[in-house]
């Protein structure tokens, strides 16, 4: 039982007061439709983390596991599927980051409930910036994404791509992403594949987007769905080299 010191708090409050963030855990939380664990152990120099696509299970188990040692703060879809019910309509939360890319995305997962689209639309603008605000990172922080794949591989980014490092060919389904030249310059230096994309347009509603539009880093790595080791490998040597 936690002893109640004066005023009327107990300890663990009193505690919690005084050191915001420190090993502060906060169960479920639905920011802007979207129910997300939230992990927070410390400042973690502003650090923010995120799994977005509730069926990419080891990406989930990566970072669950990660943030036992990693401090900042990571957003966990708890969600299962990798569109997420909202208002009634299907989206994919990894292209709501803006008003246009959530309505491709609506528009093209709800083709039996189009009238619907510019009620859900509004109802999301009102909610966005929310969840835009929990993703920032702190002032030159970063924002590091964690996404599995079925079927899907750098050969696909190459196009909308700035700059390209392929380390590894031979395994085109594990890469990172990146939106700073700076980061890409460490990550080109790394055993593994990465592409640089810095362009904020054609808004497709992606956090890299996004990330270009209002100018922090952000980091996604792409691994295979099942490669647990793989990602934890990538993700170390991320953590040990990037700022
Ligand atoms: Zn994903």
């Amino acid at each position: 039982m936690s002893k109640v010191i004066p005023g009327g708090m107990n300890r663990r409050g009193f505690v919690a007061g005084w050191l915001p963030g420190i090993f502060h855990r906060k169960p479920e939380r639905e920011i802007c439709g979207v129910r997300f664990r939230v992990i927070e152990h410390g400042f973690g120099a502003g650090r923010r983390y995120l799994v977005i696509h509730g069926d990419e299970d080891t990406a989930r188990d990566v970072l669950t596991k990660h943030m036992q040692m990693a401090t900042g703060r990571a957003l966990i879809v708890t969600g299962k599927a990798r569109h997420v019910q909202m208002r009634g309509l299907t989206i994919d939360p990894n292209r709501m980051y803006s008003k246009a890319g959530a309505e491709i995305s609506l528009r093209a997962l709800n083709p039996a409930n189009a009238g619907r689209i510019p009620e859900v639309s509004r109802w999301l603008d009102g909610h966005r910036e929310k969840l835009l605000r929990a993703l920032t990172p702190g002032k030159g922080s970063r924002l590091f994404a964690l996404h599995n794949n079925r079927n899907y591989s750098i050969n696909d980014e190459l196009a909308a791509s700035d700059d390209v490092a392929q380390n590894q060919p031979a395994m085109p389904r594990h890469f990172f992403l990146c939106t700073d030249p700076r980061d890409f310059l460490i990550l080109k230096q790394s055993p593994y594949n990465v592409v640089l994309q810095t362009k904020a347009d054609p808004d497709d509603g992606s956090m890299s987007r996004l990330a270009a539009r209002r100018g922090f880093r952000y980091i996604n790595l792409e691994c295979a769905i099942g490669d647990f080791d793989g990602q934890v490998e990538r993700v170390r040597w991320l953590e040990a080299h990037l700022p």
